[in-house]
């Protein structure tokens, strides 16, 4: 799972911005809601990271994640395939050096 999150710092450089007005054009796209590019790295991510991670609790496989995306911090939550469905919850921030993951933890 390290290969995840350490490749992050790439995918999160090709989904900012691409004007060339400097520094402060980045600072203000942190307050802007996260786009289609955002949208679809973190949802492809957190697919491919739902696949390989088990339930904490019972060692079920987790479903497909879904995504609450309106605002940072993006919320991705997930529920495992057994009949108790434990519930797993990760954030994605947006800061200044690009996005944030966190490893889906039982909520
Ligand atoms: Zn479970």
């Amino acid at each position: 799972m390290e290969w995840f999150f350490a490749s992050w710092a790439f995918m999160a450089y090709l989904s900012g911005p691409f004007d060339t007005t400097g520094p402060y054009e980045i600072e203000r796209n942190r307050y802007e809601p996260p786009g289609p590019a955002d949208k679809w790295l973190i949802d492809i991510a957190y697919e491919t990271a739902a696949a390989e991670t088990r339930c904490t609790r019972c060692g079920a496989p987790l479903d497909r994640p879904r995504l609450r995306a309106d605002a940072w911090p993006v919320r991705v939550t997930s529920r495992c395939r057994s009949s108790a469905r434990h519930r797993h919850r990760a954030d994605v921030s947006r800061t200044a050096d690009g996005l944030r993951t966190n490893p889906l933890i039982r909520a």
